[in-house]
């Protein structure tokens, strides 16, 4: 007993002990019962508070109270300072005049001579500085200094709390991205850039405001994305999506200029449920890719066949990074002929890549993935120095007989390496193959891309003697008055337009191209060549040479020594295999 009794005498001395420190440190400071009734306050507590002495003194501390926090929230902290426990927190108060205030509070229990809460001493200080700096931080970092949309951090967030929060009720993610926006930002200057993505801005959250359960986020770059939260039906999505575009696509006055740009959109919806946001925004970044590759103009959802992809794209992916030290990569030939003779001018050097497990994979479905994450550089080195090897060896084993000429293809990150030019010297040089048999096939869309380095490069290629050749011709930007501009020696006329020789416009179209590449000094090499019917036609539209299937698919580099070991190189279109 007397010691519980030294116990509140001590504690109650420590209390007004504390209590004039906090007076003598201008803290904000008041003493109420247990009932909350205010028995003290300091000036400073006047003065923050609105109030004068006279209102406070009797009143309930409730009067402070601003209805930012839940009940939970009081209830909690009654129980711990009922208890005789100190709490501490931040309490947003409201002043006479409505206006809100943060406070760091601390309650500490007073306690009587019988050892029970009699009271309670509570000091604050001011926080509202703090809060506020806090929440300007907060908004900058959640806020697209550019459009004032909320940015990718944002967004990622809000998703995360729809998926947590899983509901049963349907969202879906639109994912946009402006079209030839790299174009408008080159040519037209970074301002008129700028400016037009602040209008695409503005449009969004025009037709988004309508309600609070959508969303529009920039994510960087000419990227958006619009959280549509409660949709009764997926497919609602799309709807919206579509009224999205036509918006968008409304032509833009900018600076002077008018400018006419559209959004290809991705969609991903609650029936393809990720764990993470940012997964199921990356699922809505590939349906966007396939809307932008098809050119259709209109939204496309992501589904199993995209997910399978998707899957199919990581997969090819983790595999790539070792699969040279795992020696899984082959070259197959495929010959060029000379359509005229039948005799084999020449082989195309085509890759195939022999998974342990998965077995053949085709260069279609892992080159445009080698070339994202750069593997095309050692990939393309392997292909330069194996063809050359292979040429070096056939020409040692079959003299005369051997290949004359040799393709290889390069991918645009190739030619836009510092190193492409010293890797074919090297290649040239360790397999002693003469330079004028080696033809790099490039794509038009490749050398259009960024025309002057281009030129630099391939005459610098031409330098060392090899021959260049532009693959697929038809297929890219056809700009067809540049092709004297850059220094090429064939044209390969895409197989599409083979295919479809049987149209009447489609061989004038072919007649046309080759009267063009005789009148500019080119050769010219017709692809997939199929069947008998397209051999006469190309014959008498004047093509120098051809490749297909109707001669022969890629071979193997030993069945290629072995067809002509056999003899039967120069009728080649018997080999078909
Ligand atoms: P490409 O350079 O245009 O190669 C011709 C493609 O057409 C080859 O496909 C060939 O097998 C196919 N082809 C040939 N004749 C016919 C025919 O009569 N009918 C049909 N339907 N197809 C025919 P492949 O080998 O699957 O290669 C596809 C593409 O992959 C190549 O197109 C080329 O762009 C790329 N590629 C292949 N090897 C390499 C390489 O080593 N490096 C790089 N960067 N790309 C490569
Ligand atoms: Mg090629
Ligand atoms: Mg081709």
């Amino acid at each position: 007993m007397t010691s519980k009794k030294t116990e509140s005498i001590n504690s109650e001395l420590t209390c007004l002990q504390a209590f004039r420190n906090a007076v003598d440190e201008a803290g904000i400071v008041a003493i109420t019962d247990v009932r909350g009734r205010i028995l003290e306050v300091n000036d400073n507590f006047c003065e923050i508070s609105g109030y004068s002495r006279d209102e406070l003194l009797g009143a309930n501390h409730r009067i402070l109270r601003s209805d930012h926090h839940p009940m939970e929230f009081f209830k909690e902290m009654y129980r711990k300072i009922a208890n005789g426990k100190t709490w501490r927190g931040d309490i947003c108060n409201r002043t006479k005049n409505g206006d809100l205030y943060w406070v760091d509070t601390t309650i500490v229990p007073l306690l009587n001579q019988l050892g029970k809460v009699g009271g309670y001493l509570t000091l604050r200080i001011d926080i509202s500085e703090q809060k506020d700096l806090v929440e300007r931080l907060q908004q900058l970092a959640h806020h697209d200094p550019l459009t004032g949309l909320p940015n990718r951090v944002a967004i990622l967030e809000s998703i995360q709390k729809v998926i947590d929060l899983r509901s049963g009720k349907h969202f879906a993610l639109l994912f946009m991205d402006i079209d030839r926006f790299k174009l408008i930002n080159d040519s037209l200057g970074h301002d008129v850039g700028d400016k037009l993505l602040q209008e695409f801005a503005t449009r969004l959250r025009k037709s988004v405001r309508a309600t609070d359960l959508i969303q529009a986020a920039r994510l960087g770059g000419d990227e958006f994305v619009v959280l549509l939260e409660n949709i009764s039906d997926p497919h609602d999505a799309t709807l919206v999506a579509e009224r999205l575009m036509k918006t968008l696509a409304q032509p833009y006055e900018l600076g002077g200029y008018t400018i006419y740009s559209k959004a290809s959109v991705g969609i991903v919806t609650s029936e393809h449920l990720s764990e993470t946001a940012s997964e199921m925004l990356s699922n809505a970044d590939m349906a966007m890719y396939e809307a932008k590759a098809a050119k259709m103009d209109r939204p496309i959802v992501f589904d199993r066949v995209l997910r399978d992809k998707a899957q199919k794209r990581l997969y090819i992916e983790n595999e790539l990074r070792d699969v040279i030290a795992r020696n899984e990569l082959k070259l197959f030939y495929q010959p060029i002929v000379e359509l005229e003779s039948g005799a084999v001018k020449g082989v195309e050097a085509l890759i195939r890549w022999f998974h342990t497990e998965s077995g053949l994979i085709n260069p279609d479905e892992f080159i445009p993935v080698a070339e994202e994450m750069g593997m095309i550089i050692p990939i393309g080195n392997f292909v330069i120095d194996e063809a050359c090897r292979q040429l070096g060896a056939w020409r040692k084993s079959l003299g005369e007989n051997a290949p004359a000429n040799l393709h290889v293809n390069v991918s645009r990150k190739q030619l836009e390496h510092p190193t492409l030019v010293t890797i074919v010297k090297q290649a040239i040089q360790k397999h002693q193959i003469p330079p004028d048999c080696l033809h790099l096939e490039v794509t038009e869309s490749i050398i259009m891309h960024d025309r002057k380095t281009s030129i630099e490069t391939l005459n610098q290629l031409k330098k060392l003697g090899v021959h260049i050749d532009v693959d697929d011709f038809g297929t890219g930007y056809s700009s067809l008055s540049c092709l004297g501009d850059f220094p090429i020696d064939v044209l390969k006329l895409d197989r599409e337009f083979i295919k479809k020789s049987d149209r009447s416009r489609e061989v004038m179209l072919i007649h046309a191209l080759i009267i063009l590449a005789e009148k500019l000094g080119l050769e010219v090499i017709a692809e997939g060549i199929e069947t008998p019917e397209q051999l006469a036609l190309l014959r008498k539209l004047g093509c120098g040479y051809g490749q297909g299937f109707f001669f022969s698919k890629p071979l193997s580099a030993e069945d290629v020594a072995l067809s002509i070991l056999n003899a039967n190189w120069n009728t080649p279109h018997l080999t078909i295999v």
